[in-house]
Parts: C-alpha cells; sequence; structure tokens
C-alpha cells in the first residue's frame, strides 16, 4: 500500500497509455565520442544536447578541477548574500560580450531563468504570449506569473500580431524559443520581432538550442538572422547544451537585468552556481569559439544525416539544426522503434505526449561534434529497418 493514495492509478493509467516514462542508468565510456552504456548495454548516444563536444573537453574539465580545488564545491550562498563570486562575475562579463549586450545575469538553470523573467517582468494578470510549440519551461513562467497566457499558432508571426492587436491596451511579454526544442525548426523571428516592435510588446527569445551552434560565429538564432539586442530585446541561453556545462543566463541592457536581480525570485532565492562551474563554462566559451570547427563539424552531420534519410524516405522534419525530428505520429510505434533502435546500438528517445501534441510522437535525433561519420551512417542504416513504413 503506497502512502500517497490515489497515484496508483493515475500511473496505472500512463501505462495503459504508453505515456509511462521511464528513466535509465547512463555512463559515459570515452570523453571524445558519444558512446555509452545504458542500462549496460553499449550504444551510441544520439539524445544529449552536446551539440559542440565540449561536456569532456580537457580544457574545460580542467578548468572545474582547478577551480574547485580552489574554491571548494558548494558557492555556500545566494548571489545576493554571498555566493557571488569573481568567477560568476567574470562570466558574466564574457557572456554580455559574447551576445553583443550591456550585461548579462546567470541563473542556476535555463528552466529558472525563465521562470524569472516571467516574474520579474510581468505584473499579477498581465500578458504573457508564446509560441503554441514553446519548451515547458516558457510555459510554466507564465503560469507561474500568473500572467494571462496567450498562445499563438506554432512560427506564425500573423497570428501573433493577431493576438497583439486584440489586446492593444495591455503592454504584453512574448516569448518564444529561438530552436524549437522538439521539431528542431527556426521562430521567424525578424517577423516576430516586427510585430512586437509595431505593437510595443516586449520580445524574448530563450535560445537554448541556437546558442553556440548557429550564427557565423555561434551567437545563435539572433546572428543567424542578425537581429539586434533592440529587436530582441531579452536573450535566454542555457549552458548545459552546447557549452557543454550547466546554468543558464538572461542577457539585456543594464535596467532589464538590474530589474532581474531585484525581483527575479527564482535568481534571488536560490543558492548560486558553483564556482567551479562558473569556470568551466568560461573555458567552454573560449573553446566554442577558438574551436569553431566543431560547429561547423556539427551542421555538416546534420547534413549528412539528412540527405541519407532523404534518400532513404524517412519521415525527415523540416529542420536545418542538430535536432532532427522523425515524425511517427503514435506513442507506440515511437517507443518500439526506440527499442529496436538500441537493439541495433543506437539509443534515440521517442518522443510523446505530454511533450508534444498528441499524434505527433517522435523519434527526436540530435546530432554532436562528437559523432563520427560511421555513427551517422549506422543511425541511417539501423533507422530504415526500424521505423515502421507507411
Ligand atoms: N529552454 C529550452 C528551449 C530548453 O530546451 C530547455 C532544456 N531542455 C530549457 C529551457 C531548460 O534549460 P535547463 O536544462 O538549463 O533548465
Amino acid at each position: 500500500m503506497s502512502a500517497v493514495p490515489g497515484f496508483g492509478a493515475v500511473l496505472a493509467d500512463l501505462d495503459e497509455r504508453g505515456l509511462r516514462r521511464r528513466r535509465r542508468t547512463v555512463r559515459r565510456l570515452a570523453h571524445d565520442s558519444a558512446e555509452i552504456e545504458l542500462d549496460g548495454r553499449r550504444c551510441i548516444d544520439f539524445c544529449s544536447n552536446d551539440y559542440l563536444g565540449l561536456a569532456a573537453h580537457p580544457r574545460v574539465v580542467l578548468a572545474l578541477i582547478e577551480s574547485a580545488r580552489e574554491h571548494g564545491v558548494g558557492a555556500r550562498a545566494s548571489h545576493l548574500i554571498t555566493g557571488h563570486q569573481q568567477e560568476h562575475d567574470a562570466l558574466e562579463e564574457e557572456l554580455a560580450a559574447f551576445t553583443g549586450r550591456e550585461r548579462a545575469l546567470l541563473f542556476s538553470t535555463g528552466y529558472m531563468a525563465n521562470l524569472g523573467l516571467a516574474t520579474a517582468l510581468v505584473p499579477k494578470g498581465g500578458r504573457v504570449v508564446g509560441d503554441a510549440l514553446n519548451h515547458a519551461s516558457l510555459i510554466d513562467a507564465g503560469r507561474i506569473a500568473r500572467a494571462t497566457l496567450d498562445w499563438y499558432a506554432h512560427a506564425d508571426a500573423v497570428a501573433l500580431d493577431g493576438k497583439l492587436a486584440a489586446g492593444a491596451e495591455d503592454a504584453a511579454l512574448v516569448m518564444t524559443d529561438g530552436v524549437f526544442s522538439m521539431d528542431g525548426d527556426l521562430a521567424p523571428l525578424p517577423a516576430l520581432a516586427a510585430a512586437c516592435g509595431r505593437r510595443g510588446a516586449l520580445l524574448a527569445v530563450d535560445d537554448a538550442h541556437g546558442l553556440g551552434v548557429l550564427g557565423g560565429t555561434g551567437g545563435g538564432t539572433l546572428e543567424h538572422f542578425r537581429l539586434t539586442p533592440l529587436e530582441v530585446p531579452v536573450l535566454v541561453g542555457t549552458l548545459g547544451k552546447a557549452f557543454g556545462s550547466f546554468g543558464a543566463f538572461v542577457a539585456g541592457d543594464a535596467i532589464l537585468i538590474e530589474t532581474l536581480v531585484q525581483r527575479a525570485r527564482t535568481y534571488i532565492y536560490t543558492t548560486a552556481l558553483p564556482v567551479a562551474v562558473a569556470a568551466a563554462t568560461r573555458a567552454a566559451l573560449e573553446v566554442s569559439v577558438a574551436e569553431s570547427w566543431r560547429r561547423v563539424r556539427v551542421l555538416a552531420l546534420t547534413q549528412r544525416f539528412r540527405r541519407l534519410a532523404t534518400e532513404a524516405g524517412l519521415p525527415l522534419a523540416p529542420s536545418g539544426t542538430p535536432i532532427q525530428p522523425l515524425l511517427l505520429g503514435g506513442a507506440d510505434d515511437s517507443v518500439e522503434a526506440s527499442r529496436r533502435l538500441l537493439d541495433r546500438g543506437y539509443f534515440v528517445a521517442a518522443i510523446r505526449p505530454p511533450t508534444v501534441p498528441a499524434g505527433t510522437s517522435r523519434l527526436r535525433v540530435a546530432l554532436s561534434a562528437a559523432h563520427r561519420d560511421a555513427d551517422v551512417e549506422g543511425l541511417v542504416g539501423a533507422l530504415i529497418d526500424c521505423i515502421p513504413r507507411a
């Protein structure tokens, strides 16, 4: 008998609908490859967000070790008490310079950055307008701010403009992913920014999956579209993806950042990021710029995957980023295909509702500079055998 009555039935219902999530235990086998052991089985990981292969880069690892030796592990307090240290300051300055903004502010996670942003900027009952396929943290941001939430059709700037025009008396915070995390496509940022400019709305872009990967210098989706800080005043970046580290930041002008320092509850009421993580992130940022071949490599692998998958007639989605979903539709089909791929030595997670809308379950392939050509070729061969065909 469980001490939490009622939830046994909830779990049984998830089982019945094929929606129960299962946690797996992973062991990384080599620092410079995507080979892992998953519940004891060797396979190639096609699910990580380590797009540039920096999570185990020797310089990043060394920076973490040396900093931990000097400063210890925990930051010991929140940023506004005694947790904020020089390494945090230096990383914030470097992130501000990297993104071309006046200031950047570290948060412990991207999830918390988004929640903090909305609670700081939107009064209770204010408006948050977002893309229908936004990441869960953007959805929850609006909820926790107790805002009036309004979703426009995916990547549809005309629909956004209509929503903003309809509520013209309220200033809105518009939130969107830069690269959509489950689809890999880009938000139409120039048109979204134009709509926000016309209607006096504030645009915040969460570029968790674009920063470090897209744009001529890894500046992300905004650099890709050549958008200025005036057009996109609020930029959220995460550090646990292309930068291979942990944490997140918001970048913007000095007034925005100071407002977050004063009002973002997920910034104020939590322990500061470990100093060694800040040190490792600084190293990762430097390596990502110095070793620009990593960005070129992951994008070349993406093109290679798409070419092979297209030739094989696989159900590719229109994505030019390292996130390459294969739309299968049914949750059961997706889970079964993922299981069969694992038997062949490739791990590609099945993504099901509620993460994606019902009927759009998929295999979500994520490419990394750590993959070898042979990994990608082998994956496509396995996909041909493992996914159900119409
Ligand atoms: N935003 C987006 C678009 C994401 O995909 C994610 C992570 N999957 C986050 C925010 C959350 O970032 P973090 O993992 O640092 O909490």
